[in-house]
């Protein structure tokens, strides 16, 4: 077991049979007029649910959806959530406006076999972003067990996450939970070497926790995306426009020096697509890190480092990839990052875990996502959880109830 896990109990090992059950989910998908258009988030949920409603279970869903700035912004509703879920688990799906118990009791009563309940969009109440515990005395007054299966939101101590748990007697992980814990948790409790970290994306500053917990668990780092023109102008590389973090050009020098010190690589892109600007869709060449012309900037990676780039992934048995290598966005500076979501795909036989959205729509884009043993459905929760932090509801899960 992993021990991330620890004095955490899974959805399996609890008596759920009659019980109400309230099931923190992540439902926050992308809808535009009425459209979802993209419902990974709810094909993930449907293990827990379906489980759930095998072991009949009462059940009560609640997720948040977006920022909505009032109960009145209906662009907000849970509505085509729900009919999505109805639509593929076969049952009714009831939107609960009123989350107050005089509401809940008696709908409860009635519920049929075929029927769930789904709390209107939380961040409806004015207390669930601010974790206020009257909120949460409301949802518990009405439910026996509380599953927490929201990864994606589990790094925010928010009512639903953090206040309710903690006054719940009977609570436990859903199975994507488990599966996040259990997968992301290999990556920190003695991964298998030779471990590779690929790190990419915009800043230096956004990565530097998780650099920090992961230097004494890798044997090597990649770098790409924009973060690698610190480093490159750290070693005294001509990067012309590309992005660079000035603040950062002496951690980045330090950091080379220390992965040097304990006999790490440290690889670096040796060549760059470049272009204009960022907005351009064509590019201008292919140069090496000395010599990108002082009015371009690069914006990914060139054909040399991703040959070195696939060789590394080729030697590791753990492969973590955080960040794409360029302006992926961008068809014609996709390549790169395509390049190491295919490398990642064919290297069958080591651990390869995608932590993150935008490399996990690389993934998607390349055509391979199925081929990877785990893409972390967290964005900003996985990140955390790979820096080290502890979070809030994970560990709410873990403590004694308060009365
Ligand atoms: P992050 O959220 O930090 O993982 O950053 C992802 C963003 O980094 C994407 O929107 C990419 O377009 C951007 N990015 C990657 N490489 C570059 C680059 N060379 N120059 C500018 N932006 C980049």
């Amino acid at each position: 077991m992993s021990s991330f896990l620890k004095n955490i109990k899974t959805i399996e090992s609890i008596e759920v049979t009659g019980k109400v059950t309230f099931v923190r989910l992540d439902l926050n998908v992308p809808i535009k007029n009425g459209i979802i258009s993209d419902d990974t988030r709810i094909r993930e949920s449907l293990p827990t649910i379906r489980y759930l409603l095998d072991k009949k279970a009462k059940i009560i869903l609640a997720s948040h959806l977006g920022r909505p700035k009032s109960a009145h912004d209906k662009a907000f509703s849970l509505e085509p959530v729900g009919q999505k879920l109805a639509e593929m688990l076969g049952i009714e799906v009831i939107l609960a406006e009123d989350h107050s118990i005089d509401f809940m009791k008696p709908t409860l009563t009635g519920l049929t076999k075929n029927q769930i309940i789904l709390l209107e969009n939380l961040r409806f109440q004015e207390g669930e972003t601010n974790n206020d515990e009257a909120l949460a005395r409301e949802w518990a007054s009405y439910c026996d067990i509380y599953i927490n299966d929201a990864f994606g939101a589990s790094h925010r101590a928010h009512a639903s996450i953090d206040a309710l748990p903690k006054l719940m007697r009977v609570k436990a992980c859903g199975f994507l939970i488990k599966k996040e814990l259990e997968m992301l948790g290999q990556l920190l409790d003695h991964p298998k070497k030779p471990f590779l970290a690929i790190l990419g994306g915009a800043k230096v500053s956004d990565k530097i926790k998780m650099i920090e917990n992961l230097i004494d668990k890798v044997d090597a780092v990649i770098i790409g995306g924009a973060m690698a023109y610190t480093f490159i102008k750290a070693q005294g590389g001509n990067v012309g426009k590309s992005l660079v973090e000035v603040d950062q050009i002496h951690y980045a020098k330090e950091l080379i020096k220390r992965f040097e010190a304990r006999n790490k690589s440290i690889l670096l892109p040796v060549d760059h697509v470049f272009a204009v600007s960022i907005n351009d869709t064509e590019e201008k060449g292919i140069s090496d890190n000395q010599n990108i012309p002082h009015d371009m900037l690069g914006v990914d990676i060139g054909p040399k480092s991703i040959s070195a780039f696939v060789t590394a992934i080729n030697e590791a048995n753990t492969i973590f990839w955080n960040g794409p290598m360029g302006v992926f966005e961008t068809e014609a500076f996709s390549k790169g990052t395509c390049a190491i979501a295919k490398a990642l795909a064919n290297k069958t036989g080591a651990l390869r875990i995608i932590g993150g959205g935008d490399s996990a729509s690389a993934a998607n884009k390349a055509g391979v996502a199925n081929q990877i043993d785990h893409i972390s459905t967290g964005g900003g929760a996985s990140l955390e959880f790979i820096q080290g932090d502890k979070l809030p509801g994970i560990e709410a899960l873990r403590e004694r109830h308060r009365s």
